[in-house]
C-alpha cells in the first residue's frame, strides 16, 4: 500500500448526517496534505435522519484514529460508555428471559472457556448453568451501572462502545472537520450533471451554484440520490428475513445513575431501545408497518414508557433495509444509509460507516482512483452487511414468542442465509462452535462468544435429563468460583458517572 501517493481530486460529498462528517474527518485526516480538496454539501431544509445514538467499539477506533480525546468529544455530545447490549423479553424459556450481549474485554479469557464447556454440555443435555450472564465481566458492570475504564491498578482491558446525542455528534465533527480545511455548502442539490460516459461531473444547487467534482461520496441518506437515483446501482432488499421498517421515537427524562447498557426489549412487533445518554434516554420501537400501524407502536410505547397522558412529541420514521449492489460505482462512494441499513438491534450502522471509509481510503491508497481494487472493495462492504444480517436475523429465529403472528412469523421464517443455517446446525448438534466456524471458513463479522451468547442467551437447548452428580460437566465448572472472581474484578471499576467526570 502507498500511503504516499498523492491524491489531487476534488472530492464532493452530498450529506451531513453521521457518514458525510464520517467520511469529511477520515478523508481529511488521511489526504489533506496530500492535495485532496473537499467539499460537503447539505440541505439544512431536508436535515439528517437525527437517529443512530449508540454505537459498537468500532466507533473509539474510529475516534482514536483521529487523536480525539474523550474528554474532548463526548461531553459536547452528551456521551456515555456502553459496555453491551441487554436483550430483553425475546425469549419464553424459563430463566432465559433476558440475556447480555458483552463487548469483549481481556478478563474473558479466564471464564469463556467455561461458558463454552458449559453450553456444550447442556447442548448434550446436561442440566449444568449455560446462561451466558454470570461468566462475563461486561455483564457485571452493566448490571451495577458501572464503566468500563478500570482503575490504574487493574491493568486489563474492556472494549467499549458509546451513546451519544447524534445530532450533537454530528455538530461536533462537523465543527472539527470545517476548522480543518473542509468547505461546507448549505444548499439543496436538485440536479446532477453526468459526463459523456457515465460518470458524475458536477452537483447543482437551489443557489445556482455548480459544484465540480472528480470523486463524489453519496452520503444522502435513505434517498441515495447518487448511488441509486443518478447511478441506478440496484437496491437489494432484506425485507424477507427483516420485516421491520418503522420506528417511533420519544425521549424520557435521564436517570440519576446513569446505565452502561443499551436496552432492548422485545414489543409486540418488533422491539424497544433504551439509550442512556447523560440528559437523556433515547427510547424507539422499531416495528414492522406489515403487522402493526405507527399509532398502534406508538401507543404501546408510550405504555411502556408511562407517557400515555404525556405530551411530549413523538417523531415517526420510515427504515429501508437492505443494501446496494455496489458501493463504489464509476466515481462514487456510498456511504451510511445511501449505501444500505440493517435494522439498529445492534446498534451496527456507524460500524458499516467507518468500514467502508476506511477499506475506500486503503484500497485507493493501494491503487489510485482507477478502479482497480474496486470490485474487491465491493465484495468486502456486501459480506460485511450481510454477516451483520446473519447476527441480526439469528435473533428473529431464535425467539420464542408466540403472542402476535409477528413473532410466530419471525420464528418460522426459513429465509435464512446458508452461512446462518450452517451455524445453527453446528449448535443444535452440539459441535464446537468456534472450532467449526474456522473449519467450514463460515465468515462472520461476530466472535464466537458474540454467537455463543446469543444462542446461549435465548435459551436454545435440548430438554435436559438427569445427570450423574460425578458427570465432569457438573464437576469441572465451579459457579461460585467464577461468580466470585468476576465479581472481584468488577470492584475496580467506577460507576458510569464518575467515570463520565472528566477533569
Ligand atoms: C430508527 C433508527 C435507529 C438507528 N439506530 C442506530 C444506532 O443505534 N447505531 C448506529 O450506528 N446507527 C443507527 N442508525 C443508523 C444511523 O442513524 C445512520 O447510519 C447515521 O445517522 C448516518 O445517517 P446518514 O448520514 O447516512 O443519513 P442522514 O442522517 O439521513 O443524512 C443525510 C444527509 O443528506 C443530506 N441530503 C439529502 N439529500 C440532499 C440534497 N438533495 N441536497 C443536499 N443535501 C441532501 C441531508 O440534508 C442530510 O444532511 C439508526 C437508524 C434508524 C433509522
Amino acid at each position: 500500500m502507498s500511503r504516499d501517493r498523492q491524491i489531487e481530486q476534488r472530492i464532493v460529498i452530498l450529506g451531513g448526517g453521521s457518514a458525510g462528517w464520517i467520511t469529511a474527518n477520515a478523508m481529511l485526516q488521511r489526504w489533506g496534505d496530500k492535495g485532496a480538496d473537499i467539499t460537503l454539501i447539505e440541505s439544512p431544509d431536508i436535515g439528517t435522519v437525527g437517529v443512530g445514538e449508540g454505537s459498537t467499539p468500532r466507533l473509539k477506533f474510529f475516534f482514536d484514529g483521529l487523536g480525539i480525546q474523550e474528554s474532548e468529544w463526548m461531553p459536547k455530545c452528551n456521551a456515555t460508555y456502553k459496555v453491551g447490549i441487554s436483550f430483553a423479553n425475546w425469549s419464553t424459556v424459563p430463566g432465559f428471559d433476558r440475556y447480555f450481549h458483552p463487548f469483549a474485554s481481556e478478563i474473558d479469557r479466564h471464564t469463556k472457556t467455561a461458558f463454552f464447556f458449559n453450553t456444550y454440555a447442556r447442548r448434550q443435555g446436561v442440566d449444568v448453568h449455560a446462561h451466558p450472564d454470570r461468566f462475563f465481566l461486561a455483564a457485571r458492570l452493566a448490571h451495577n451501572r458501572q464503566g468500563p475504564k478500570p482503575n490504574e491498578n487493574f491493568p486489563f482491558f474492556v472494549e467499549y462502545g458509546y451513546h451519544f446525542d447524534a445530532g450533537l455528534l454530528g455538530e461536533y465533527l462537523k465543527e472539527r472537520a470545517t476548522a480543518q480545511g473542509v468547505k461546507h455548502v448549505q444548499a439543496k442539490v436538485v440536479e446532477v450533471n453526468q459526463a459523456e460516459d457515465g460518470d458524475i461531473a458536477s452537483l447543482l444547487t437551489d443557489t445556482n451554484e455548480v459544484i465540480e467534482g472528480d470523486f463524489f461520496v453519496d452520503c444522502s441518506g435513505f434517498r441515495g440520490t447518487l448511488i441509486q437515483g443518478t447511478l441506478d446501482v440496484p437496491f437489494h432488499s432484506f425485507a424477507e428475513n427483516l420485516f421491520n421498517d418503522a420506528a417511533v421515537v420519544l425521549p424520557t427524562d435521564a436517570e440519576e445513575t446513569i446505565g452502561s447498557q443499551t436496552i432492548s426489549t422485545a414489543m409486540k412487533y418488533g422491539w424497544a431501545w433504551q439509550i442512556p445518554l447523560t440528559h437523556r434516554i433515547g427510547n424507539g420501537y422499531v416495528y414492522s408497518s406489515g403487522f402493526c400501524s405507527a399509532d398502534e407502536a406508538e401507543t404501546e410505547l408510550r405504555g411502556a414508557l408511562g407517557l400515555l397522558d404525556s405530551d411530549t412529541e413523538a417523531r415517526h420514521l420510515k427504515m429501508k433495509v437492505g443494501r446496494v449492489d455496489q458501493h463504489w460505482h464509476r466515481n462514487c462512494l456510498a456511504v451510511g444509509l445511501s449505501q444500505g441499513f440493517i435494522e439498529p438491534l445492534e446498534a451496527t450502522a456507524l460500524n458499516l460507516v467507518c468500514n467502508t471509509v476506511y477499506d475506500f481510503i486503503d484500497t485507493v491508497d493501494a491503487h489510485g482512483f482507477s478502479g482497480e481494487g474496486r470490485e474487491a472493495f465491493n465484495e468486502t462492504v456486501n459480506l460485511g452487511f450481510e454477516n451483520v444480517r446473519d447476527y441480526i436475523v439469528a435473533h428473529y429465529i431464535m425467539n420464542s414468542r408466540d403472542d402476535t403472528d409477528y413473532w410466530r412469523q419471525n420464528g418460522s421464517n426459513s429465509n435464512v442465509s446458508e452461512r446462518l443455517q450452517q451455524i445453527l446446525t453446528i449448535w443444535k448438534s452440539a459441535q464446537n462452535l468456534s472450532q467449526e466456524m474456522e473449519r467450514l471458513k463460515i465468515p462472520s463479522s461476530y466472535t464466537p462468544m458474540s454467537w455463543y451468547c446469543l444462542l446461549a442467551g435465548y435459551g436454545f437447548y435440548p430438554a435436559t435429563r438427569p445427570v450423574p452428580a460425578d458427570h465432569p460437566a457438573v464437576t469441572r465448572v465451579d459457579m461460585a468460583t467464577i461468580d466470585d472472581f468476576v465479581r472481584r474484578c468488577s470492584l475496580n471499576f467506577r460507576s458510569q458517572n464518575e467515570q463520565l467526570h472528566f477533569q
